[in-house]
Parts: structure tokens; sequence; C-alpha cells
């Protein structure tokens, strides 16, 4: 029989009405040139409904109609996160790191009619417009910045603050719209092949936001400011805006201002309590942090994920700061929350460790299973390796295949069941750790044994001299493939690759060390500040790095 509970969709617009009043005093904080902004989550929600009016009544968009936005984290942002879903269309958050090609190709691909660009960015937008089909009506301009670079643009052109001004500042939001219904379009940061759409639809977000807001996760109250340094085009800023005005926890948004420098002044100025970004932003900000007097008391919780988080890096926060590290795995396809390292509780400091470092426990909503090279199951004894597959109700089931075409469903991205194969290769323990070891891409395949270059990656990262370190499979002759390091030193290093191998021997099993060895001047970053590991191997291939071959002594 069913049930005798009522049937309430799940929708994002309940999100909006909920933060904009019961936690109307919130505020979210955008760092600017001319110092702070700051606008209630009241202001926020008024600001929304008149960005919808116009939307709808002056540019014409409709029912699932897409709006895309190029933006940086700001308040302009957070009123277009809220306010397209909320009217019934689909947002469309552009990466503007993405190269021009892939960016005009997915504004065409989601035939995008209206693009939200801040104006510090119209650069990046003029630079494509040449090739945007059509489909793309209006240009809303948020912000300073310079509007003739739109001259040849032969659609609207709008300024933000004019155009919502004096709209209505209620609207009557889509509450009871179907559920499953598209919310939110975010393409892959793939970086072979066109990127990918992945469609949240209304239920997924409300239920990423609920296990974000949960205890071992963000765990997000009013008493909370959130300083999501992710942009907001990648993966939606692992859920923190949303979940931010769910919760009524505050938001700092950094803006453009992701150097460390303004990042330790934020901190220090408006005191949030909790952020969260990819590793290469958090080891640039550690330099910062060691050498100037910043205050960075208030953080109870920095959570690192996006790609492995070398352990020397969460103990040098933990022993030199005292800000708590947290490690999560997730990506575009999972919303991103995947999971979460938190420890088992009734652990000492130290013993918590072997945990923290892990990628994390999942949560009762994403179920996960490991497969074998032949198909087969792993056991979760945490010793078994196989590609990761998940299940859950915020994990993509197909990519968007384009408007009005059906959905996509790749059998090397989807199982015939229905799970989503991850690329990851990893263990999990009987008690639900998952530890990555590699992207099945990435991993060296040695003469029939396999390495793990995140595991290497983090044995030289713990060198107190190494900077960044990325590892790579190169071909060979004898092994198939063996590892290239790649390694950039912190200024005024003096270790040299011998020292460093002899660091790495001591800490790796020695048939897994490698022979090849180059210093770079940096790591090359994907658009989402990844290692990108494509061009590792590209510039190899070419004969353009210096490379070092280091044998036994
Ligand atoms: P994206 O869709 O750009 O977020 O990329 C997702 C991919 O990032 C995952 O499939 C992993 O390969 C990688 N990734 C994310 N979080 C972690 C983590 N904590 N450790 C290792 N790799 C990670």
């Amino acid at each position: 029989m069913f049930s005798t509970m009522q049937d309430v969709p799940l929708t994002v617009a309940r999100i909006l009405e909920h933060g904009s009043t019961v936690h109307a005093r919130s505020t979210v904080t955008t760092w600017d040139v001319t110092g702070p902004v700051v606008r209630t989550y009241a202001e926020v929600g008024a600001r929304a409904a008149q960005l919808a009016h116009a939307l709808r009544d002056e540019l014409g968009v409709t029912g699932d109609d897409r709006v895309a936005t190029l933006m940086w984290n700001n308040d302009f942002h957070l009123e277009a996160y809220l306010a397209v879903p909320s009217m019934g269309a689909v947002l469309h958050t552009l990466n503007l790191r993405l190269p021009s090609q892939q960016l005009s190709f997915i504004v065409n691909h989601a035939a995008d009619r209206v693009v939200i660009v801040n104006g510090s960015v119209l650069p990046l937008l003029a630079a494509v417009l040449p090739d945007l089909a059509p489909t793309l009506k209006h240009v809303v301009v948020a912000g300073p910045g310079d509007r003739s670079l739109l001259a040849g643009f032969a659609g609207g052109v709008h300024d933000y603050d004019e155009l919502i001004a004096d709209r209505p500042t209620d609207y009557p939001w889509q509450r009871d719209i179907d559920e499953r219904q598209a919310a939110v379009l975010c393409y892959t940061s793939g970086t072979t092949g066109d990127p990918k759409g992945v469609l949240y639809s209304h239920r997924s977000i409300y239920l990423h936001c609920m296990q974000v807001n949960t205890g071992d996760n963000f765990a997000f109250t009013p008493r909370d400011t959130a300083l999501p340094v992710v942009p907001m085009f990648h993966v939606n800023a692992w859920g923190i805006p949303h979940a931010a005005f769910m919760s009524g926890a505050n938001l700092l948004m950094p803006d453009r201002f992701l150097q460390p420098k303004p990042m330790a002044e934020m901190i220090t100025a408006v005191r949030p309590t909790v952020s969260a970004a990819v590793p290469t932003i958090w080891s640039g900000l550690l330099d910062e942090l060691d050498a100037g007097d910043y205050d960075t008391s208030s953080l109870r919780m920095v959570v690192i994920g996006g790609s492995a988080c070398p352990p020397s890096l969460m103990k040098a926060y933990d022993e030199r700061h005292g800000i708590r590290v947290l490690h999560a795995w997730g990506m575009t396809e999972t919303s991103p929350l995947g999971c979460f390292a938190q420890p088992p509780g009734g652990l000492t400091p130290e013993e918590e460790w072997p945990y923290r470092i892990t990628q994390g426990l999942f949560p009762a909503s994403v179920e996960a299973r490991l497969i074998g090279p032949g198909g087969e199951r792993m056991p979760h004894d945490g010793a078994a390796a196989g590609e990761l597959e998940v299940r859950g109700p915020w994990i993509a089931g197909a990519y968007y295949g384009g408007a009005g075409q059906d959905p996509v469903r790749p059998d090397d991205k989807f199982s015939e069941d229905g799970w989503l194969r991850t690329g990851d290769v990893g263990t999990i323990t009987a008690d639900g750790y998952l530890t990555l070891t590699d992207r099945a891409k990435d991993v060296i395949k040695s003469g029939g044994e396999w390495i793990s270059s995140v595991e290497l990656e983090n044995a030289l990262m713990g060198h107190p001299q190494v900077a960044e370190a990325a590892v790579v499979a190169v071909p060979d002759e004898k092994w198939g493939e063996r590892p290239l390091a790649t390694v950039v030193l912190r200024p005024g290093a003096t270790a040299g690759l011998r020292e460093l191998r002899a660091f790495l021997a001591e800490r790796i099993a020695s048939w897994q060390l490698p022979e090849r060895w180059a210093i770079v001047e940096s790591v090359p970053k994907t658009s989402v500040g990844k290692f990108d590991k494509k061009v590792i191997r590209a510039s190899y291939a070419a004969d353009e790095l210096d490379v070092a071959t280091l044998g036994k002594e």
C-alpha cells in the first residue's frame, strides 16, 4: 500500500523562500575592489524576484529556457542561482576558465537564451561572441566593465541593476513543479573530448543540500559564515550557496580575488567559519599564512577535495595554523558530494589520521561498489582495488543530449544497471572508507603491476622543499610504462633530485621509484585548478622537458 504522507515537491523555490524569510538577517558579503559589499538574504530574495520579472517580462524567458552565468562567486551570481531555477527555467553555469572553443561549444550546445556576465569578464565573452549561435538573444552585464566590447553582438545588451530596478520584489515562484525537472546545467571540465552536460534536478539539489548541512559534512548553521573558494561554475560550488540559503549560514564571496594575499586578508577581516577549495588553492595560501600576520582563528573547518589532498598539506594546516582540514571526494556527476573523511568517534588525534587522509566515508544516500578488471565485484576489504561505481538520488544517470535531444548514456560512463562509472580506482574498507589510488587513465601500468601516481605525489609533496609534484606515466621499452616525476621546488630550495629520490625511497617500494625526473616552474592546471596530466604527458612526448635519469645509487 502507499503511505499516507504528503507528496510535496522538493524545489529550489522552497530554498529561496525559506532563506529569504526565516533567515532574512543572514548576509552575503562580496569582496570587491571598493571594499566588502553586504546584502541580507531578504535583499537577495527581493532582488532575485526582480531578476525573475526582468528575465520573464523583458527578456522573454519561459519554460525551460537556459539562462547562463559567466561570473565569479558574488552576490549577483547568488541571485541568479536562486531566481533562475525558482522561476522554472534552467541555470547554466559557464566555466570562465575554459578555452574559448569549449566555451562557445557549450553555450551553443545548451542553446542558452541569456548570458549574465560580470563586467570584469566581458573580454572573455567578447572573444567568443562571433562563434555563438543566434539562439543567444540577450547579454546582461553585472558590475562595471567595458560594454563597448559587445558592440558586435546582434542581440540585446542590458545592465543588470538597471534591468531589475523598479520591478516587484516578490514573484510567483514555481514551488509545485515536478521536482524531477532540470534546475541547473553544469558541464564537466573534461580534459579530453567535448565537455558533457549534467542536468541537476530540483530534487537532487534539495537532497544534496540537506546532505551538505548534516553534522558530518559542512553542518551549516546561522552562526556560520561559509567562504566558497571553489567557483560557483564548478559543480554549484559544491552545493554551498544553496545549502547556506537553506540553513541560514552567511556567505563570504571572494569574487575574483583568489590570490593568497587577498584571501588571507578577507579571512582575517570577515572571519569565515568554513571554507572549501581544491588543494592547489590551499597550498598557495599556506605560504602566505606562514609568512604574514593574519588571523584565521575563525575557521572551524576547511574542506579540501576535487583532487587528492596531500597529507602533508593537511598536517601543515593542522599543526601550524590550528585549522582542521577535512578531505572530501566527488565529481560533477555526483553533485558533487560523494564522501567526506570524518573519522569515527573515540579516537585520539593521532589515531584519526589514517581515516582523515582517505577520500572519506559514503553517506547513506550514495551507494558504492568496486569493479575489477574483468567486470567482477571486488570486496570492500581495504585491499582489493577496482573502479568505483556509485548510485544515488544526486548521482547523474545520463548526460544532457543538447536542446531538444534525448539524454545520452555512454557505456563507458554508465553500467548496464544504471550505476555511474566514475573512472576512479581505489579501495573501500569494510567500514566504508574510500581510498583512491588514481584516475583509471592516470594509473602507471609498469610490467603488469600498477603504480599509483597519487601515492608518489603525496610522498614527494611531504618533502619540505617541494611546493608541488605531479607524476605521470610515460612509455618505457622494458616495462610498458614507468613514472615520470615533475617537481616544483619552493623558492630558495637547495634539495637536488638525488635527495628527493632518496627521500622517496624511504617511503615507497623501490620498484615504484621513478627513474625519470624533471624540475619544472609550475605544474599545468585544468580550468578548475587540478593537475593537467594530459599536458605533462604531451610535453614529455614533445621532448619539451629537461628530464634527468636517476637509477639506484
Ligand atoms: P570534476 O568533475 O571536475 O569535479 O572531477 C571529478 C574528479 O576529481 C573525480 O572523478 C576524481 O578523479 C577527482 N577527485 C575529486 N575529489 C578527489 C579527492 N578527494 N581525491 C582524489 N581525487 C579526487
